[in-house]
Parts: C-alpha cells; structure tokens; sequence
C-alpha cells in the first residue's frame, strides 16, 4: 500500500487508525524521492528526516500534519541543510536557523524530506534555470514539455505522488503557474498572512508563501498551520486568523464571480474554453452570478513590465549580500571589488545577471522617474483596476494560463507580445496582495490546464470556499501524474 498519493487527511485518518506509522510513511517518501526521475531535488534530507521522526511526541498526533512527509522550495533556510536557491553563489551554504514557515512545519508534527529544484533565486517561470538543470513535468512522459517555475521541483514531487504538499514562493506566479501545468491546487494567500521570515527574499514587495496541496481541503488544512503573526517579520500581519476549513462547505448561491472579458478573450486553446465555459455554467446552475467584467486591455498588458520592472529592482537590491564575503563560494580576488566581481561573475546564471541589469538600470538615479517610479505608479493603477471589481464581485476567476504545458524547446523568460495578457497576468493578484488559488480545470491531450480564482485580502475563506464549489463540479481532485488521470 501506497499512501504519498493520498490526502493529507487520509494519511492522517491511516495514522490514527494504526495502519501505518509516521517513520513508514518517511521511509516512503524518502524511497521515492530517491527514485525520482524529473530533478525534483536539490536535496534528500534523509538523515534529517529519520532524526526527526524518531523524536515525533505521539501526544501531538492528533494535528492533521502529524508524521505527513512534506517538500519544501530551497529558497526556504533550514537549519544544518543546505539551501542553495538552486544558485551556484550559494553552492554548500548551510544556514543556521530556519524559516518560520518550516518551524511552523515541524511544530505541526509535519517532516521535511527534501528541498526541491526552482528557477535560481526563485527568477523565472519555466523549471528549466536552475543550477540543476531542467525540472521535468511528471504527466508529461516525453520529457519534452515544461512543469513551470520557479517552484518546479515542488510542484513535480505532488504531482508525482511523492509527497501529499510541498512549499514554494509566488512572486508573479510562480505556484499557480506550475499548479496549472501539474494538476495541483495551488494557494497564495494574502501578502503578510504567512510569515516570509527566512524566505530568500526576491522581491519583497511582490514576495508571497504559497504551496501545493493536491485538493482544495487540504490547501486549508495547510494554511491553519501556516497562518498568523510572526514578530520576526515585520509584514506579517495581526489579523486574527481563522479556521480555514470551517467555511469549505458553503454554497456558492448568490455569490458573485467576475470573469475578466479581455483574459479569456485572448485565449485561443479550444480545450481551455470550453472546459472554462462548462465549469462556468456548472457554477451559475448552483446560484453563483457569474458575469463578464471588462479591464482596459492596455493596462492588462502593462501587468507583465510593471512586474518585471519592480522585481528587477527589488531583486538587485535584495540579492547585494550575495557578494562572496557572507555567504557562499568565494573566487579568489586581490581585493574584495575583485572578489565580488568575480564571486558574482561565475555564481550567476544569465538570466539573473540580465535581470540585475535591468534593476540596475531602473534604480540608477537619472533613470528612476521613467522607469521605476513610473512602473510603481502602473502597479497603483493595476491594483486600482482589480480592487474596484472586488468592490462589487467575491472573486475574479479566469484560466491559470492560455496553454497546458509548452515545450521545454520553445521556453523563454523574454516578452512575448502574444502571450502578454493571458501568460502573465496572475501577477496583479502579488501587486495587490490578494488571495489567489489555482486548481485543476481539465486536460489538453495528456497534460493539464487549471483555473484562477482571487479574492478580496484576507478572505482566505472566501476563496477557498468558491474554490472548493469549483473542485466538487470539475470532479478534478487528488490527482496523480503516475497513476494517469
Ligand atoms: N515567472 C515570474 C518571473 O519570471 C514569476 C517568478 C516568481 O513568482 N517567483 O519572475
């Protein structure tokens, strides 16, 4: 018997009845994490993981997390395991504390079994740029097409049944794209709902924990956990949390749901459309009023500069430590200028230097009003935009991306004009800090497509609880890429 591959509360359920123990589930989780064949990991903490299970206080384990095997993104710090970024400048880095998220983890009862691949320092889309290589998508097996990223290892280890959740990082997209690719549910709540306390950060601003879970009970169940003030992080909010899981059964009957006319329009797949339509109609068959809402498309375009502008600046000022002198690999160097230039020279890939040119370039002092105030000035009218549908609708619901998978082949990070409103707009929902959850909507051939839903800030259960409504009518939930749809 197999049980990575079920829900968290099934595993959990199997705990309590006896079937199975919190060290056998480990030792397959780990066993499989061994086998895996997409370049999921950076990092199998096996040692760790035993050492910890071992020492699991069985009086605790009626938390739902109790002995659950979990992944998480290695831009998280773990205490004594080495966290790379999946960047050669932090090659062998070990830090010595943990982040918040993965204290919260282990307090819940829940083992860490490996740090998964993600686009170096958490910059990219694609799986494809991090110092391991290519993270492969586990429905598709060919090996010719895309997981996602940045957090491609996390999302390739649920989907392929390896463990029940995982943790990533979402600063433009980079959960609920990769959700969409694998068949997960994807969740980043509000900005200053979880604590980003040890996170690398990329851009602070637009940085949010988010995660994998293959059904949306579970993405609840992750979040009561996750949830809550942490003095160590000084954006982490004091709103009072809540039982995420108590409103998951609520009806959808008079809520209002606004489809963005201009996203869907720009979709040309005929799967996503009609898979996006059928769930629409399932929705208003149950009371929901679902209604087209109009944005200006200019401003819908301007999503994807806006966002590279205000990341690119961020990430440059935020990743000057990584210099050769704290942290890391240091190259040899007559002075510590030289020693910078050439740490940072060999440690970065070229789409982090291309980028820390672009933020360099905005930030510079005769730059800044064209570009990096002006971007910031478009974040305000973006988020303007959205808030005022939010104003009058519970949620925005549009599909995750125009495409299932694309090829790893034709994989770029540059801008596309074709793909510019549909490919990259889940980025407003980091602009403005709001909840935003992907979650399966159907199959393109073999590989599937998922759906966005984003809330008001802080109505993590508002979401959940749509979200939940939108799951019961596709019938798409606890999916496994080995096991076939
Ligand atoms: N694809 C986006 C980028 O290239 C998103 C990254 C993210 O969310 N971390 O930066």
């Amino acid at each position: 018997m197999r049980y990575m591959n079920l829900s968290i509360r099934e595993i959990h359920d199997a705990i309590l009845k006896g079937e199975v123990t919190p060290l056998e589930l480990v030792k397959e989780a780990i066993e499989s994490c061994k086998k895996d064949d997409n370049n999921s990991f950076e990092y199998i903490c096996e040692k760790e993981a035993l050492e910890r299970v071992n020492k699991l206080d069985p009086s605790k384990k009626d938390s739902l997390l109790f002995g659950i095997p979990v992944v998480v993104k290695d831009n998280y710090s773990t205490k004594d395991i080495p966290t790379t970024g999946s960047s050669n400048i932090l090659n062998n880095y070990v830090p010595i504390f943990s982040s918040e998220v993965v204290l919260r983890l282990e307090k819940a009862g829940a083992i860490v079994v490996a740090k998964s691949t993600m686009d170096e320092l958490a910059m990219g889309g694609t799986g494809t740029t991090g110092h391991l290589g290519i993270t492969y998508n586990p429905w598709d097996k060919s090996k010719t097409h895309l997981i996602g990223g940045s957090s491609c290892g996390s999302a390739s280890s649920v989907a392929a049944g390896i463990v029940p959740f995982s943790i990533g990082s979402d600063t433009g997209d980079s959960v609920r794209k990769p959700a969409s690719f694998s068949a997960l549910v994807g969740f980043k709540p509000s900005w200053g709902r979880i604590s980003r306390f040890g996170l690398f950060p990329f851009a602070t601003s637009l940085d949010h924990v988010a995660y994998f879970t293959r059904n949306v009970d579970d993405s609840a169940i992750v979040l009561n956990v996750l949830a809550g003030r942490d003095d160590k992080d000084f954006s982490s909010s004091f709103k009072p949390v809540e039982d995420y899981t108590a409103r998951l059964n609520e009806p959808v009957k008079g809520k209002k749901i606004a489809v963005i006319k201009e996203i869907v329009e720009s979709i040309s797949n005929v799967a996503i459309k009609e898979a996006f339509n059928k769930n629409i109609t399932a929705l208003k068959e149950q009371g929901a009023i679902v209604e087209p809402v109009s944005i200006d498309s200019k401003l819908l375009k301007a999503i994807y500069p806006t966002y590279i502008l205000i990341s690119c600046a961020e990430s440059t000022s935020n990743n000057a430590n990584l210099d050769g002198i704290k942290f890391g690999p240091r190259e040899p160097g007559e002075s510590f200028e030289e020693i910078m230039t050439n740490t940072r020279t060999k440690g970065f890939s070229r789409l982090i230097k291309r980028r820390f040119v672009i933020g360099g370039y905005s930030l510079l002092r005769e730059n800044q009003d064209k570009l990096f105030v002006r971007a910031q000035k478009c974040r305000r009218l973006i988020v303007n935009a959205f808030n005022k549908i939010l104003e009058n609708y519970d949620a925005i619901y549009c599909p995750a991306s125009p495409t299932a998978a694309p090829l790893i082949s034709g994989s770029s990070d540059t801008l596309s004009d074709e793909y510019l409103i549909a490919d990259n707009y889940m980025a407003f929902a980091n602009m403005g800090g709001f909840p935003s959850i992907t979650l399966p909507l159907g199959f393109d051939g073999e590989l599937p497509f998922g759906g966005n839903l984003t809330g008001k800030p802080f109505d993590e259960s508002g979401v959940l609880s749509i979200a939940k409504v939108i799951e019961n009518a596709t019938g798409l939930k606890d999916l496994v890429a080995k096991e076939g749809k």
